[in-house]
């Protein structure tokens, strides 16, 4: 078992408290986004014992990882384990799946567009499934309304929805995402006078969001976008999965997210960083309707279940007793609330640990509650 130092990605979205609050420290002023636990080249984990996990990993890959992470995914932890704390909004993006990652990295090597240009898109050739669970309120946009509700949202907020309602939401969309700059400026002023005029009925909170992302993001046509998903609020605990091709932006709140192991992102606006929207939409999944709030299934450890086989999260509550951990490969273990007792070791909260393969069940007690990452196979 390793102890670990993980690194802050100081994204300009960050809250400047919820970080440091769970690692103990004292805020410094600047935002703190996200906090990075794995083997990600850009921001690997470092072990307390010198060195980084990755290289660390790399020694004794198939010992480390297990038999059958090592056969599927190579010798790399598949999974990157993240705390995401918003206190703006994300960019309005989407994953690519296997397939376009791999086609799409190709693509862009061989048109010669170096891996740091800010301009490149595929970053590897992994695809970039994610879970995100909350840990205080969360709130996200995550695909697409049910497109009758988005005419109706539309319409009571005055924008004109005849292509939407003959010829659905994928030319709709395509069409506003595309739209000359001033008229993409101009449609979202439209939508920013509606919503600062009369909230339309019903719909006050959309109307918040338009004001709050046009403060941000002034004329950015992603605030069209946005209006067309789900808005959801999730409870401490819940979940949600967001496979390839669906489009999503988390708005506020602390989670813990995990991923494979990628840094494939298509965005549409609502950044500062690379927006490049053909590419968004050759990747994007037009299904509708409000997306799976998930919650963990099981006992002393739950679980969330997706279909991603790069990773698995699951929960576990400790109370009066103590918990064993079945091995499923490599693990990493996130203390979010308490102190716990893994092998002999006591974890505060925030405190976070590799444990490979070949150290197999695991013991936890104490009180508090932990997050887990293995593999999804095992
Ligand atoms: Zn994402």
């Amino acid at each position: 078992m390793e102890r670990l130092d993980n690194p802050i990605q100081r994204y300009a979205w960050g809250s400047t408290t919820a970080i440091p609050a769970l690692l103990g420290q004292p805020p410094d002023g600047g935002p703190q986004a996200e906090l990075w636990l794995g083997t990600h080249p850009s921001a690997p984990s470092k072990l307390r014992g010198g060195g980084t996990l990755e290289e660390f990993i790399t020694q004794t890959p198939q010992r480390l990882l297990g038999d059958a992470s090592f056969e599927r995914f190579g010798a790399r932890l598949p999974f990157l384990l993240k705390v995401l704390a918003a206190g703006q909004p994300l960019s309005l993006q989407a994953h690519p799946s296997l397939a376009q990652a791999q086609a799409g990295f190709a693509r862009e090597e061989a048109a010669g567009i170096p891996l740091g240009a800010p301009q490149r898109n595929y970053k590897d050739t992994n695809h970039k499934p994610e879970i995100i669970c909350a840990l205080s309120e969360f709130q996200a946009l995550c695909g697409f309304r049910k497109t009758k509700d988005s005419v109706r949202l539309l319409t009571a907020l005055g924008l004109d929805t005849s292509v939407l309602e003959r010829q659905g939401l994928r030319s709709f969309f395509e069409h506003v995402m595309t739209l000359p700059g001033e008229a993409q400026g101009g449609l979202v002023d439209q939508l920013v006078d509606a919503a600062r005029g009369r909230p339309a009925p019903g719909y006050e909170k959309e109307c918040q969001l338009v004001l709050r992302l046009a403060a941000l993001y002034p004329r950015d046509i992603g605030i069209v976008g946005a209006l067309l998903l789900n808005l959801v609020t999730l409870q401490p605990g819940e979940a949600l999965y967001l496979g390839a091709g669906n489009l999503h932006a988390y708005l506020e709140g602390t989670g813990v997210e995990l991923m494979a192991n990628s840094d494939n992102v298509l965005r549409g606006g609502l950044t500062p960083k690379h927006v490049d929207v053909p590419e968004l939409l050759s990747v994007l999944s037009f299904a509708d309707g409000p997306p799976e709030v998930l919650r963990a299934v099981g006992g002393a450890e739950a679980i969330y279940v997706t279909p991603a086989p790069d990773f698995c999260l699951s929960r576990i509550l400790l109370g009066e007793k103590s918990v064993t951990l079945r091995s499923r490969g490599a693990q990493l273990l996130l203390v979010v609330d308490g102190e716990v007792k893994v092998k002999g070791e006591v974890l505060k909260r925030g405190a976070s640990v590799f444990i490979g393969a070949d150290e197999g069940a695991v013991a936890v007690s104490g009180r508090g509650l932990v997050f887990r990452a293995t593999a999804g196979i095992s």
